[in-house]
């Protein structure tokens, strides 16, 4: 070895993820730990015969004790390495046009080579998410190499998710560079939406959600339609876009809602179209079921049911549960638009949930497309973990 980092050894059968160059190494293949990393500290990962591996970053207090930065042991992780890899997911962005939004994913963690970073352009800066030790040790490199990226105006950064709990990091926001007033406008495929990162979810908009927000346009001419979880009104606003009759959009979030509203006025939208009510999906849809309401088109699209594979059991029947739902309220010939971003459900047993709700529901349905992320989203072909967005649009006969 050439280096003189901190190692981690693993035990005897535990580099075959490794060797099939999936990035993360978990606390329980660890055999021994030579040297004294800090959290967040680069480390050089060997086989239990000490054959190279891998150069990670060093994550202490998590399950996930070690994230690949490289498998490339002659590599050094310093500022060239970041502005390598910031370089190459430009690289992909332009590659895979995106000049129909200003707003996309630039830098999407392990799929990009930069476990923890998220970074998502939103018109005229960034916001960053840092969600690991080994993003936290470089995240001021980080900013200054950004803010020389495409001449950003101004640098957010939200590291307000509770993953950073488990890494044993503080929680902090505001602006790293620049400034700006809120909220934002971005225009994603000839719609403008208001982001306010500061108040928002996650980065401020779900970017990933693009492509099939603009599919939804080719079934909601002249139709009824319930958007479920509908939060700043992604899948409303390309409704109304395509001349949909009446919309109903649900969401328990105040905040959301508020900008909903502005977005419609934003877009010179009739307001009249669209009944937006802050409720709980699932009792709302139980509600409309016992009024015997009905719609031509419905989306579902909830939060993360089942973050990892712990979670399988509960949120399966949380999707079967809505779904069901969404069946029954559906009228002879309408469309249902179903998502789901858990990366503990794959996408053959979302497909089996949604075929149990279908057949509960006592409804005939037929898939007639498949969607996923956005491509700003890329998925690693070593990191399947990266590929956590699966939606299926069904028609009911
Ligand atoms: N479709 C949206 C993104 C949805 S994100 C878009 O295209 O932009 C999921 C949303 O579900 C969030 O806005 C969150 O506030 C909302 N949510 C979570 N649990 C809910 C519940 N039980 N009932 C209603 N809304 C809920």
């Amino acid at each position: 070895m050439t280096n003189s980092l901190p190692i981690i050894r693993l035990k005897e059968g535990r580099e075959r993820s490794i060797k099939k160059q999936h990035p993360w190494i978990f606390s329980g293949a660890i055999k021994e730990i030579i040297g004294n990393p800090d959290i967040g500290d680069t480390v050089q990962i060997v086989e239990f015969n000490n054959t190279p591996l891998a150069i990670a970053a060093f994550s202490p207090h998590s399950q996930i004790a070690a994230r690949v930065w490289t498998f490339d042991s002659s590599q050094k992780i310093d500022k060239n390495f970041i502005k390598e890899k910031i370089e190459q997911a430009l690289i992909f962005r332009k590659k895979i046009n995106l000049s129909h939004t200003n707003a996309y994913r630039l830098i999407h963690a392990e799929s990009d080579n930069l476990p923890g970073i998220i970074v998502d352009k939103f018109n005229t800066g960034y916001v960053v998410q840092i969600l690991s030790a080994g993003a936290e040790k470089w995240k001021d490199t980080l900013f200054e190499i950004l803010q020389n990226t495409d001449t950003p105006s101004w640098i957010y950064e939200k590291s307000t998710d509770e993953v950073r709990v488990l890494e044993n990091l503080p929680l902090r926001e505001g602006f790293v560079f620049g400034n700006t007033d809120l909220p934002i406008t971005i225009n994603e495929n000839g719609i403008q939406y208001y982001v306010n990162f500061a108040e928002g979810q996650k980065t401020g908009f779900y970017n990933d959600q693009r492509e099939n927000r603009n599919l939804l346009q080719k079934f909601t001419k002249d139709k009824t339609v319930l958007d479920c979880f509908s939060y700043t009104g992604g899948f409303t606003l390309n409704a109304l876009a395509a001349g949909a009759k009446e919309i109903v959009s649900i969401d328990s979030s105040q905040e959301a809602l508020k900008i909903l509203e502005q977005n419609i006025a934003l877009n010179n939208f009739s307001p009249d179209k669209v009944e937006i009510l802050q409720e709980d999906v699932f009792k709302i849809l139980r509600k409309f079921r016992d009024q015997a309401k009905s719609f031509d088109v419905i989306i579902l699209d909830p939060p993360k049911f089942a973050p990892t594979n712990k979670h399988v059991t509960k949120a399966a029947r949380a999707y079967k549960d809505i779904n069901l739902l969404a069946f029954k309220l559906l009228n002879p010939g309408g469309t249902l638009f179903t998502f789901s971003c858990s990366g503990g459900v794959d996408a053959k047993l979302f497909q089996q949930i949604i075929a149990g709700a279908a057949l509960d529901a006592k409804v005939d349905a037929a898939i007639s497309h498949r969607m996923t992320q956005s491509a700003c989203h890329p998925v690693s072909l070593n990191f399947l973990e990266g590929d956590y967005l699966k939606g299926l649009i069904c028609h009911k006969k």
